[in-house]
């Protein structure tokens, strides 16, 4: 029921960028353990993080994975860090049109860190030997969501009534506009 709280546990992993060095030892566990089957292959290329480098510098930045978005945004960023212009895009977690990263390699579906769900600690902060990956995690009261099973009954009704096409093309249209 709309404004209910429930209590939620966010789990946030805080990223030190000094004291990364570039190991990349969280992109492997994680395409590892993304593998199907699991750990049957290390392709960093699968990882839903993935490090910038800069080596000269002695820079790495660890990016995770975040949303999917199906049209390139118009704003970019571009950052200059230390002296060196990175990129546009360098930075941003999306799994978008505009560029290849944070895509399954042979499907080009998107990725997106899933804190390793299942697992008691996230996997790249457990081999992260640097402590460049610290996870924190806090209980804040939220608003209740609606359960996916009651979602998709909704899904389901909706489908029956306008058809199948109509909803897509309609959120097709919606995510656009976000
Ligand atoms: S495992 Fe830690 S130190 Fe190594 S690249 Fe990843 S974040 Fe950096
Ligand atoms: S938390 Fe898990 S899924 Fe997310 S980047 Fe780290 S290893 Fe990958």
């Amino acid at each position: 029921m709309s404004g209910d709280k429930k209590t939620k546990t966010i789990k946030t992993i805080r990223i030190d960028v000094d004291k990364c060095n570039g190991c990349r030892a969280c992109e492997l566990i994680c395409s590892a353990f993304h593998a199907e089957p699991r750990y049957s292959s290390n392709n960093p290329a699968r990882s839903r993080i993935r490090i910038i480098r800069e080596p000269i510098r002695d820079l790495y930045i660890p990016v995770y994975a975040g949303e999917y978005t199906v049209a390139e945004c118009a704003g970019r960023d571009k950052y200059t860090i230390d002296g060196k212009e990175y990129d546009e895009c360098s930075f941003c977690r999306a799994s978008c049109p505009s560029r290849d990263e944070f895509k399954e390699p042979d499907s080009g579906l998107p990725l997106k860190c899933d804190m390793c769900e299942g697992e008691a600690e996230p996997l790249c902060v457990k081999w992260c030997t640097h402590d460049a990956l610290i996870l924190e995690e806090r209980e804040e009261e939220v608003e209740e969501q609606e359960e996916p099973e009651d979602l998709e009954i909704g899904l389901e009704s909706l489908a029956s009534k306008f058809g199948l096409d109509k909803i897509m093309d309609a959120v097709a249209r919606l995510s656009k506009k976000s």
